[in-house]
């Protein structure tokens, strides 16, 4: 194995410096010629927008596009995932992925190609639809970023795995596929790469983040018990609304007193349903939480401190054991998006030796969730890298940090990104920075 990365290095050194040339004309002018194509693909995608796990026209169009390019494809990987495999000599292997689900919104931009789409989601119920955080943009700019790079394959030796994910929305998707075998069936990837377009970075730049760049995220049920009774006598009952209520105040120490203040986490209560009249002291309620974090051991504290304080305080009202709330996380875990920092600070080298120094921006980690992070936590422990890719049309970032007018973030009705600047930026610099990762030692 060495020798041969000895001959394909002594092969691919005479292109290294013709690599800095590429990069400022030889991709522009790819990136140019396919523009036109780019834009009909993007219109196409934005207006016929499919929700989480019914993606089934898009991942046809997906597959067709991977097929023209040369790839050899395969459908129905975890649901409706497609993956295309590249192959252009002995090299390192690296997995580019985009996702492809829109979301339950009913579209409100101007655009002429706006969303009209009703249609239905996966529990058969009728759905507005719109890619609201631009699935559309990262599927047509990964096209664009294989295109170019099965254009340029005299400049890099290696396999590509291209990714089209299902149901990153729902967060099962990436799961789903790598139980379908992505690691087995396919060439096993030494480094995972993607993007999400970002609703604040302008277009023409590129946020990155060497770490945990998105939180993990879970949903929790507690479950309060009680002893109902008439609302007029509640020296007779255990009041669950009481309960539940100290639960709700109680739990706000997790954060603030248990965990590290340095280790952000959010621990958010979003909805408490329980009783059914004004004088009537119910007998069980149900609260819901989103819980946030960066690590597994700031998620277990955080388990743990709402499974002791939930008890705790059940103890404290008199309620015996068979009454103690129920604590159930749901099996929808998402893990943080760890990047490895190592793939990061390469990626982002060559990216700014692209777009200048100014245009590649570290930025903070922010506590959405995205379920790109699986494809770091399986055996095969595959360095990732998320970056994200600015969206946000120049004119309105200048009126925002003018005039500060606000932006309309993702999963807005009215978000959409300012498509040519932020499609050539990010092919450009995705497809320089793989020919770079292909031609490194
Ligand atoms: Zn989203
Ligand atoms: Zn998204």
């Amino acid at each position: 194995m060495k020798p041969l990365h000895l001959i394909i290095l002594t092969f691919m050194f005479p292109f290294l410096s013709h690599a800095q040339s590429l990069n400022t004309s030889r991709i522009d002018e790819i990136i140019e010629n396919q523009l036109r194509d780019a834009k009909r693909t993007y219109t196409d995608l934005h207006q016929n927008p499919e929700l989480s796990l019914m993606e089934f026209e898009t991942a046809k169009k997906m597959a067709a596009k991977l097929k023209e390019l040369g790839f050899e494809v395969t459908t129905g990987v975890g649901g409706n995932g497609v993956v295309g495999v590249f192959k252009n000599g002995s090299g390192k292997t690296i997995l580019l992925r985009t996702d492809m689900d829109a979301l339950p919104i009913e579209e409100k931009t101007s655009l002429a190609f706006a969303s009209k789409m009703i249609t239905t989601d996966f529990d058969g119920k009728k759905a507005p639809a719109m890619h609201a955080c631009g699935h559309d943009l990262h599927m047509t700019t990964w096209l664009g970023t294989l295109k170019t790079l099965t254009e340029l394959k005299n400049y890099w030796k290696g396999t590509i795995v291209a990714i089209a994910q299902p149901a990153e929305e729902v967060s099962g998707g990436s799961n789903a596929m790598i139980a379908d075998g992505l690691f087995t069936r396919f060439p096993k990837p030494d480094y995972a790469l993607a993007y999400h377009v970002s609703a604040e970075l302008p277009a023409g730049t590129i946020g990155y983040y060497p770490g945990a760049i998105f939180a993990g995220v879970n949903s929790i049920d507690i479950h309060v018990f009680g002893r109902g009774g008439h609302g007029a006598m509640p020296h007779t009952t255990i009041d669950p609304v009481v309960l539940a209520s100290r639960i709700v105040l109680d739990i706000q120490t997790i954060v603030s007193r248990e965990i590290n203040p340095v280790h952000p986490a959010v621990v958010t209560v979003g909805s408490i349903h329980g009783g059914t009249k004004h004088n009537i002291i119910p007998d069980q309620l149900d609260m819901q939480l989103t819980v946030r974090f960066f690590s597994d051991e700031t998620y277990q504290k955080i388990l743990d401190g709402l499974q002791r304080i939930a008890k705790g305080l059940a103890i404290s009202a008199g309620l015996e054991e068979e009454k103690w709330p129920l604590v159930q996380a749901s099996n929808q875990f998402t893990p943080p998006v760890v990047n490895n920092a190592a793939l990061v600070m390469k990626a982002t080298q060559s990216m700014k030796d692209l777009l200048g120094e100014n245009n590649v921006i570290q930025v903070e980690p922010l506590t959405v969730g995205e379920d790109f992070g699986k494809y770091g936590r399986t055996e095969e422990q595959i360095p990732i890298a998320l970056f994200w890719l600015g969206g946000v049309s120049t004119e309105k970032h200048q009126d925002h940090l003018k005039n500060g007018t606000s932006l309309p973030g993702l999963h807005n009705a009215t978000f959409f990104p300012d498509f040519e600047p932020t499609f050539k930026t990010g092919v450009s610099a995705m497809a320089s920075t793989m020919i770079q990762l292909f031609n490194e030692k």
